[in-house]
């Protein structure tokens, strides 16, 4: 069976969802009057991987390590300058148009701040229904008893439909992102810092929402964040990116028990420990990130790397598996 094929296993579709590979986003550097190119951001620099059907891979870096721009490359927003994405088994990596749009139905994306990706001059109700209206999925009766049951399954009475964005605190604005989100049953959703602007407490009850959800209907969710303890908790395998580059990618108690690469190892040590009885050294990475214009020749980490060697500096490390799906960029493994 190639790794796109459905299987089911108890009714339940499973294999792969996503397959990411070797994506490059290269944003053009110009100048002059007449705009020549002179360079480029590499934004996302030969990233791979792939999204089992039901999982939920959590995507972790610092801020312009290329995590957003592989969730919307993901989205068929932006174009890969290079590699390929296949989603349900189709190569989705070209196509436009009315397809993509009949294709974005399976794939949707959640935001840091809701307010600003709900339309302020729409009631809630309109919100929710307008991807059903606009992609003709119901009749008008079916889609308002959708709306009805969707912000009961968010967990807002059906009374909001009436209401404002603007009369919802951060977290239900959150909440009608995600029944919009949902209006369509898509089969993938990206979430990008979905919950980076909620108060902590708030942030639990949305995590646990698109926990109940991803059960309910099945869903799998790619979750960007620069959280790592958010990541944890709602992650099946994560994947840490650094300058565009995936550095490794593992079940998530393989990553955070036993980190491999020395980029995730300072990740963690800078992280709290909630377990009062693991204590793990705090590694002080020296220097800035570089930029993505002018990444560093070899392992991109180089500049920053406590256990850097010389091969390092001139061979790119590609990744390999150790052994239990914990796979690594290093040439400390090679
Ligand atoms: Fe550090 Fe070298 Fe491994 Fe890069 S390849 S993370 S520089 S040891």
């Amino acid at each position: 069976m190639s790794v796109t094929e459905k299987s089911v296993k108890d009714g339940v579709a499973t294999g792969t969802l996503l397959e990411v590979k070797g994506v490059k986003k290269y944003f053009p550097i110009t100048a002059g009057v007449i705009r020549r190119k002179v360079g480029d951001i590499k934004a996302v620099d030969d990233v791979s991987f792939h999204l089992n059907r039901g999982e939920t891979l959590g995507l972790v870096g610092e801020s312009g390590c290329g995590k957003s721009t592989t969730g919307r490359l993901i989205m068929r927003v932006l174009d890969p300058t290079e590699g390929s994405i296949e989603f349900d088994g189709k190569d989705i990596t070209h196509v436009r148009g009315s397809e993509l749009r009949h294709l974005r139905k399976d794939f949707q994306m959640i935001f840091q701040d809701p307010y600003s990706s709900l339309n302020p001059r729409m009631s809630v109700g309109t919100l929710v229904a307008e991807p059903m209206v606009v992609n003709k999925t119901a009749s008008r009766s079916e889609i308002k008893d959708r709306v009805a049951w969707l912000l009961e399954t968010v967990g807002l009475s059906a009374d909001a439909r009436q209401r404002y964005p603007h009369e919802f605190s951060g977290g239900q604005r959150q909440r009608i992102a995600i029944a919009r989100a949902l209006s369509l049953r898509p089969k993938l959703i990206v979430a990008d810092e979905a919950v980076s602007a909620l108060d902590v407490s708030i942030q639990a009850q949305i995590l646990n929402l698109l926990a109940d959800l991803r059960k309910e209907f099945g869903l799998s969710y790619v979750f960007i964040s620069h959280n790592l303890a958010v990541v944890k908790h709602v992650s099946d395998r994560v994947g840490v990116m650094y300058l565009g580059r995936m550095a490794e990618i593992a079940p998530k108690d393989l990553l955070y028990s036993n980190p491999l690469h020395p980029y995730t190892q300072a990740l963690l040590s800078a992280a709290p420990e909630p377990k009062r009885h693991v204590q793990r050294e705090r590694i002080i990475l020296v220097g800035d990130v570089p930029s993505p214009a002018k990444p560093p020749s070899g392992c991109a980490f180089h500049t920053r790397c406590p256990k850097v060697m010389d091969v390092c500096r001139s061979e790119r490390p590609i990744l390999k598996d150790h052994g239990g799906g914990q796979i690594v960029a290093c040439h400390l493994y090679a």
